[in-house]
């Protein structure tokens, strides 16, 4: 069974609105073995595709949806995203947005950050979206471009959950990433991201950008490179699995 390293439920955010439940896996209750040891969620990383399946059932179950609920996404570090509407594969994205409340979404990373959001519109109802953001994402304005997005569905509020992500004292980039930052992003992101001297923290710049955006954000994990116990670090092992986040519109017990 895959564990929640952190799990909670937006509240409505409307009286005609409906909450949102969110969960974030570590590396914790999974049956993987080896460097993928043991809650991986990705198929990607030579990790066995009978674990993964196994592994992602207990991640469905977590928001009491079954496997084929689940949406997933292959990540790119780009901006664009995929409004879904079943579950399975959404191809080559780095966010899903959906209305259904039949749906987890759900981002993985292994330092790179991961986001939900649970939005809301007096004419478009309620919707969700999963994000996945690297540095590249960052400088992309991946979150951005999604939240443009659930505001053209009509959404006017919303609140946000980030999960575990690798921190600007462990990301030491060259320089050439820190000028990409400064130049791609706006000041106030740029500044806080690379907070750390010659490290980028994207999910402090991330942060920033939905506080900017008056976005009530909660962070979920510590740093994936300090934590090997609870966290996949591709930086620190490379060869390793993904943990995940997942949301889904409805309560904690759907
Ligand atoms: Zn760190």
């Amino acid at each position: 069974m895959v564990l929640p390293l952190a799990s909670g439920e937006f509240a409505p955010l409307a009286p005609s609105g409906r909450p949102a439940f969110w969960a974030v896996t570590g590396r914790l209750g999974g049956v993987s073995r080896g460097p993928f040891d043991q809650a991986n969620l990705a198929d990607h990383v030579g990790d066995s595709l009978a674990a993964v399946m196994e592994n992602r059932a207990s991640l469905a179950a977590v928001v009491d949806l079954s496997s084929e609920h689940l949406v997933h996404m292959a990540p790119v570090h780009g901006s664009s995203h995929a409004f879904v509407d079943s579950g399975g594969q959404a191809g080559e994205v780095d966010a899903l947005i959906t209305t259904s409340d039949t749906l987890g979404l759900v981002a993985l990373g292994a330092d790179c950050a991961t986001v939900g959001i649970h939005a809301w519109g007096p004419e478009s109802g309620v919707a969700i979206a999963a994000v996945h953001c690297g540095w590249k994402g960052l400088c992309a304005d991946v979150l951005g471009a999604t939240l443009a997005q659930l505001r053209s569905l009509g959404a006017t509020k919303f609140q946000a959950v980030i999960g575990p992500a690798i921190c600007g004292g462990c990301y030491k980039v060259e320089e050439e990433r820190i000028h990409t930052v400064t130049e791609s992003c706006a000041p106030d992101v740029a500044r806080a991201a690379l907070a750390f001297a010659g490290g980028i923290d994207v999910r402090e710049g991330l942060f920033v950008a939905l506080t900017v955006a008056g976005i009530p954000t909660q962070i979920a994990g510590g740093c994936t490179f300090e934590n090997s116990e609870e966290l996949f670090s591709y930086r620190r092992n490379n060869v390793t699995g993904r943990q995940g986040l997942v949301i889904r519109i409805g309560g904690a017990s759907a």
